[in-house]
């Protein structure tokens, strides 16, 4: 058994390493080209794509529909051209990143899986390269949203973040010492199904209980839709909303109504809360970060929903009392954070590539240079 001390040497030691891989990790971004470059951001509906500068500015921004699943994964890669290609008429695009939804494999080339996109183990990074002459980053949207918020929102100066993204679903990721971790097959960071109610709620992943089926849009608009449908009286005022149809009612209703003070909706914010608390408290003793970002389009229901969360947290954290508690903030690059995050990541890419050029000119150098001191050709063989 160790005494004390030693535990404290060696906690004092692991923190000096991480705090020198961190402090590494931000002078490579000192010396990252301070180019803009373009970041893209690929979701279920739409595709957002923007230049940005090394402060994370969006100096420009283009968005369209995302291509239906039905399409060729040629018909996303066209996408993704047209936007670049429209962005470079008018900026000078130095490289480009790509955020996803969906699973990106270690290697950062391969987008295993994307649920709303044909992508089925697609070579996108090659692909694209292939098309545009810059460098090309490929990550998947949560960690470059977690990355964006490290860098220039809410996740600032914090060495241990986990970001959490609460859309349709939930999608997550882990950023240690400054790094993105992506486990070893690059998909680390699927939170949304971690089984929260055993024999729970069926979930499109072929299993019941999953987080996602009790904090995110779906479940927040799935619940309100079967207290409309039961005609229940806490429903009434939504259901005039929608003139009595029950598919219309969406997750930005909820939340405007529940901001109107509407019982039902503010309920159901304060239920998923709870539950995206109780999760977070999971993740908190399996990961013990210092803070999580929430962040995603449901978020905006800001403190009706994290409030909520803080309290369940505080009550579902393990070793409760004897131990510093994570905090928990709103995100604060509201949709823009996947893109920005994946703009400033191609500028390592960036970088790298410029070395690379750089090494081959000077290769090619050296050998013109070598070739000017050889004799001319038809005489070299003469004594
Ligand atoms: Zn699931």
């Amino acid at each position: 058994m160790s005494t004390y001390r030693e535990r404290a040497h060696r906690q004092t030691a692991r923190a000096t390493v991480l705090s020198a891989i961190a402090t590494r990790e931000r002078r490579s971004h000192l010396s990252a080209p301070r180019v803009p470059t373009v970041g893209i951001d690929i979701g279920g509906t739409k595709v957002m794509a923007g230049v940005v500068d090394a402060d994370g500015t969006v100096l420009e921004r283009v968005r369209t529909e995302t291509p239906d699943k039905s399409k060729s994964p040629k018909v996303v890669e066209d996408t993704i051209a047209e936007l670049v290609l429209d962005l470079s008429d008018r900026h000078d695009v130095h490289a480009v990143g790509i955020g996803a939804a969906g699973w990106v494999d270690a290697d950062q080339s391969r987008v295993l899986f994307a649920p709303h996109l044909a992508w089925r183990n697609e070579p996108l990074r090659d692909a694209l390269a292939a098309r545009l002459v810059v460098p090309i980053l490929v990550d998947n949207d949560a960690n470059t949203a977690a990355w964006g918020e490290w860098r220039f929102g809410a996740g600032r100066g914090a060495e241990h973040l986990v970001m959490i993204t609460l859309g349709t679903g939930i999608g997550g990721a882990i950023l240690e010492g400054g790094r993105v971790k992506r486990g070893a097959y690059g998909v680390a960071g699927e939170f949304g199904h971690m089984q929260v109610v055993p024999g729970g709620h069926r979930c499109a992943c072929g299993n019941r209980g999953c987080w996602e089926q009790y904090s995110s849009g779906n479940a927040l608009v799935r619940e309100a839709r079967e207290l409309a449908a039961a005609d229940s009286p806490v429903a009434h005022h939504i259901l005039d909303r929608v003139g009595g149809e029950v598919a219309e009612i969406t997750g930005p209703l909820i939340t405007d109504l529940a901001r109107e003070g509407d019982p039902m909706c503010v309920e159901l914010l304060q239920d998923m809360g709870r539950w995206l608390g109780v999760g977070i408290a999971n993740l908190a003793a399996a990961l013990d970060p210092a803070r999580f970002v929430v962040g995603g389009g449901v978020s905006d229901a800001d403190d009706l929903l994290i409030e909520p969360a803080r309290e369940a947290f505080r009550r579902h954290l393990t070793g409760r009392g004897y131990r510093p508690e994570a905090e928990i903030v709103r995100a604060e690059l509201g949709t823009d954070a996947g893109m920005v995050g994946a703009a400033d990541l191609a500028r390592l890419v960036a970088r790298r590539f410029r070395r690379a050029n750089r090494r081959r000119a000077e290769r090619a150098h050296r050998g013109a240079a070598f070739e000017l001191r050889l004799p001319p050709r038809g005489r070299a063989a003469r004594p």
